[in-house]
């Protein structure tokens, strides 16, 4: 089949499977020309499929030598339907571990089940043991509640009253403003069960309950603040408080994990384009204009840059350099006060004659294109493909 981007708004419904195994393979490549590093050596990722969660298991595998297990929930192709981007992602690591001799299985379900967590303790007690690190990187808008089997979903709004602000359609590269109405107090309920620290913990105590835990055991998860221009839809809005929630439960999680040692981190990431970060209203405005300040002063990175940086500077350097809050904080680049104060001197000047020079709008809907496959120079994509990827070490 010949594989060409259907979308709608920031949904990308088709993937190119040359072009994810292309991506994965660049980012593997990244991470094999840094220094290796001596950290984790047997990994489960939970949302290991794409943006940070691939990315911390690229590194994993290939920084670290570890044997990785990855979760994730993505769609196989059918004879005529693209698998989803993830899919095609998670085919391409696990051949590329295979080719360099590294252990990779994935299990495709819901990760909020106790089934899949089940299934994920028997996958580590037979072929691992145990493991030494936990990555917690999911990002879902629904939730079905393992024991109460309610459905929650989660909604990107502000909290108490209206948000008005600029955005940006980055296919038409038009901006215009945008109104949404605040949440209401069952809509932040339910956006807290979907994102907010509940599953993280429940992950963490069924793994030690199954005793599949190595002694000091190091459990990630990610959350964002970003800047005040965004704080009314994110960081003070839904989504923010189900940040807050995360945040909160690492006490929970390191309390638990006090008989083995294990600690739990939250790490401030980078805003970075992915599929979860599309499809919050503003942030592709904020995200093109922050792309060219941080391009211009070289300190651009994406999620494979940021997630090296975080495991060899940080989290296996010695001196995790936490904030007053205890988060590790891989986003000191784009909080510096001086790309604050361009990103923010770039923002108001954007309109629809110059907002393709005052941002990297450009490069925002090529990475947009680029988490399914699309837009690589490299892939020629007049060819035929075969859409029919397995995943070898599917479980
Ligand atoms: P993403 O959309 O690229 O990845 C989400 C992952 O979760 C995928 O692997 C997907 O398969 C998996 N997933 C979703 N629902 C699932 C389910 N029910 N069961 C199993 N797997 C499921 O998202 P991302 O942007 O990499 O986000 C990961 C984390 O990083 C989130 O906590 C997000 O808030 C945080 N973060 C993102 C940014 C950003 O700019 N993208 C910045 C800072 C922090």
């Amino acid at each position: 089949m010949i594989v060409t981007p259907k979308f709608r708004g920031f949904i990308c419904t088709t993937a190119h499977p040359v072009g994810c195994e292309y991506s994965v393979r660049k980012q593997v490549e990244y991470v094999k020309n840094q220094k290796k590093i001596n950290g984790a050596k047997k990994v489960l990722v939970i949302g290991a499929s794409t943006g940070y969660g691939l990315a911390s298991r690229i590194t994993a595998a290939f920084g670290c030598g570890a044997a990785t297990i990855g979760i994730f929930f993505e769609r196989p192709a059918t004879k005529t339907k693209t698998a989803s981007a993830g899919w095609y992602n998670s085919a391409a690591f696990e051949k590329i571990a295979k080719e360099e001799g590294l252990y990779a299985k994935s299990i495709n379900g819901d990760a909020f089940s106790n089934e899949i967590k089940q299934k994920t303790i028997d996958l580590i007690k037979k072929d691992l043991g145990k493991v030494d690190m936990v990555v917690y990187s999911l990002a879902s808008p629904r939730r079905t509640h393992p024991v109460s089997g309610e459905v929650f979903n989660s909604v990107i709004k502000p909290i108490g009253s209206t948000y008005k602000s600029k955005t940006v359609d980055f296919h038409t590269q038009l901006i215009s403003e945008t109104t949404i109405e605040p949440a209401s107090d069952d809509e932040i309920k339910q956006t807290i069960a979907v994102m907010g620290g509940e599953d993280w913990a429940m992950w963490m105590d069924a793994l030690n309950k199954a005793d599949v835990l190595d002694k000091n055991v190091i459990t990630l998860a990610y959350s964002y603040v970003g800047p005040e221009m965004t704080h009314s839809i994110y960081r003070e809005g839904t989504i923010g408080k189900a940040k807050d929630d995360l945040e909160a439960t690492v006490v929970k999680i390191n309390e638990n994990l006090k008989g083995i040692g294990g600690k739990a981190y939250v790490s401030l990431n980078k805003a970075v384009v992915t599929q979860a970060s599309a499809a919050i209203p503003v942030i592709s405005l904020y995200i093109s204009a922050l792309f060219k300040v941080m391009k211009e002063k070289n300190i651009h990175e994406g999620c494979i840059e940021q997630m090296y940086r975080m495991f060899s500077d940080r989290i296996y350097s010695g001196d995790l350099k936490l904030d007053s809050k205890g988060r590790i904080c891989m986003d000191d680049l784009e909080m510096q006060t001086e790309v604050q104060a361009e990103v923010t001197k770039l923002w108001n000047e954007a309109n629809n004659d110059n907002v393709k020079d005052t941002t990297d709008i450009e490069g925002y809907r090529k990475e947009f294109f680029r988490l399914f496959g699309f837009e690589f120079e490299d892939v020629d994509y007049d060819a035929d493909v075969d859409i029919e990827v397995s995943i070898e070490g599917i479980d």
